[in-house]
């Protein structure tokens, strides 16, 4: 079958299988067995204001990054790609987001990737925070993946003017002939409840983040960039170059539910004093 075919067949799947019947169909084996959480990336401001208008003026700060791999028994599931692995070669960073960001990749995901014995082809489900490319970096490696986007996103990233949503092509163009499954709203990735995309729109046109319920630590809800610190998250500040305003509010204060609700912890991605106390692989989180 084409790629495109499959891709259809995947979409109409998504659509067409009631999740209770899946979960009905769930393996005794279902839920998540561990996640490796990798330092994909180290990123430098020198006034963070930018993303806490009128707050911390002049402040530098620094911003951890990461990609995270999920172990389940239908396969291995990656959240992000981080900074493009090719950063790696310049120790001292590169210019980022329009001069805002000095951009480092100490250490290459496809490295970490290897120590950790995964073939890049063997990640058979890549869902992405978003598009731009401090999360796209390494996506050009995994062209087996079927991928996991909200159709506003997708649209946006493989349509016309990507560069217009400040998204960078050459970091993901490989993956247009991947089969996709375009959503709309939430996704129960595995039928199981243990991998849930919670559509979070306002960072960009189609953000989403990620429930993960791990089997010791609990669910876990990955942020994406839907909030980039805990003191943004506190106070919810939206920052200026966001693509929609009032969307990212009404999100925030649905995901505030939502954590409420589930007693999810948020893991805010590039909060480096949060996510300090997270072991990073080849050590893993249970
Ligand atoms: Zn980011």
């Amino acid at each position: 079958m084409s790629a495109l075919g499959r891709a259809l067949v995947l979409v109409l799947l998504s659509v067409a299988v009631p999740l209770g019947l899946v979960r009905a169909h769930a393996s005794p084996a279902a839920g998540v067995e561990r996640m490796y959480v990798m330092a994909c990336g180290e990123n430098r401001t020198e006034d963070v204001s930018a993303w806490s208008p009128g707050v911390n003026v002049g402040q530098p700060r620094v911003f951890s990054n990461h990609c995270y791999l999920i172990r389940h028994p239908q396969g291995w599931l990656l959240w992000d790609t981080g900074n493009a692995d090719a950063i790696a070669a310049h120790p001292d960073g590169v210019s980022g987001a329009g001069g805002r960001l000095l951009v480092r990749m100490p250490k290459t995901l496809a490295s970490q990737l290897k120590e950790l014995g995964v073939d890049p082809m063997a990640i058979k489900y890549l869902a992405l925070s978003h598009m731009h490319p401090d999360h796209t970096g390494n996506a050009n490696l995994f062209t087996a993946a079927t991928l996991y986007m909200q159709e506003a996103e997708y649209d946006a990233a493989f349509g016309p003017d990507a560069a217009k949503y400040n998204f960078n092509p050459a970091t993901y163009d490989k993956l247009r002939g991947n089969p996709v499954v375009k959503l709309r709203g939430d996704h129960d990735v595995f039928g199981d409840g243990s991998v849930v995309i919670k559509s979070t729109p306002g960072h960009t046109i189609g953000h989403q983040a990620l429930l993960v319920r791990l089997p010791k630590t609990g669910p876990v809800l990955l942020s994406g960039d839907l909030v980039h610190f805990e003191d943004n998250w506190v106070s919810k500040r939206v920052p200026a170059r966001n693509f929609d305003r009032e969307q990212s509010l009404r999100t925030m204060q649905a995901i505030e539910a939502f954590l409420a609700e589930t007693k999810a912890t948020l893991w805010i991605n590039h909060d480096k004093a949060q996510s300090e106390h997270i072991p990073k692989a080849p050590a893993s989180v249970e």
